[in-house]
Formats: C-alpha cells, structure tokens, sequence
C-alpha cells in the first residue's frame, strides 16, 4: 500500500465519524493534503463496493447539481427541467460530476470503532 492510500483511508474515516454526504473526488483532495486528483479518484473507486458507493450528479446550465445517476450512460438525453432553479435544458454528458457517499456497514463501522476510542482510551 502506498502513503498516500493510508492517508486516505484515515480522512476517509474522519469524513465517515463527521457524516459527511456527497463528496466530491476535489473535496477527498482538500481534506486530506493528498493533492494528486487522478490518484485519489483511483483509490476512492478502489474502494467503491467496500465503504463507498458511487453516482454521478447530472448539472443544470445554472450549475445545480440537478439529479443523479448510477452511470454516465444513463444520462437522459431528454429535455427537462432542473429541480432547483427549473430551467429547461437537456442534459450536457460533459456536465456530470462523480461524487461518493459511504455506504451504511462502513459508517456503522466507523461509529462503534469511535465509541470504542470513547470508553476505553489508550
Ligand atoms: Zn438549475
């Protein structure tokens, strides 16, 4: 395993202990000093299956971040109209964004694991 995997996994588990929803492969980037995005948007699909779960959220001309998709080829090519500001427009393929949620036995995991550190510290 390299460094910066390690590193991950640890600001992984302070996003999961602090609920954190929807992130962003940029925001993993922020939170974690690891400013290498190709590397990080690796390890967090590594991970997709095990504590994480990935969508794409489909943006309005507006840059609402409209609805999400379990695939980039699910994008509807239909007309619509955003559920935020209610422009009409058809989904543009090059404005959807991956983003990651935890998926439920990890941020369990990661709870108990805190509570642990709570009642009997080192
Ligand atoms: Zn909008």
């Amino acid at each position: 395993m390299l460094e910066h995997e390690f590193l991950l996994d640890d600001t992984l588990e302070i996003m999961a202990q602090n609920n954190k929803k929807h992130f962003s492969p940029h925001f993993v980037c922020a939170q974690s000093g690891v400013a290498d995005l190709k590397a990080v948007t690796e390890y967090l699909y590594s991970q997709v299956g095990r504590k994480l779960n990935v969508y794409y959220e489909v943006e309005c001309p507006e840059g609402d971040s409209d609805f999400a998709v379990v695939s980039p080829d699910l994008v509807p090519n239909d007309w619509r109209i955003c559920s935020i500001c209610g422009t009409h427009y058809i989904p543009d393929p090059d404005r959807v964004w991956v983003a990651f949620d935890f998926l439920p036995p990890y941020l369990e995991h990661v709870k108990k694991k805190s509570i642990r550190a709570i009642t009997f510290p080192n």
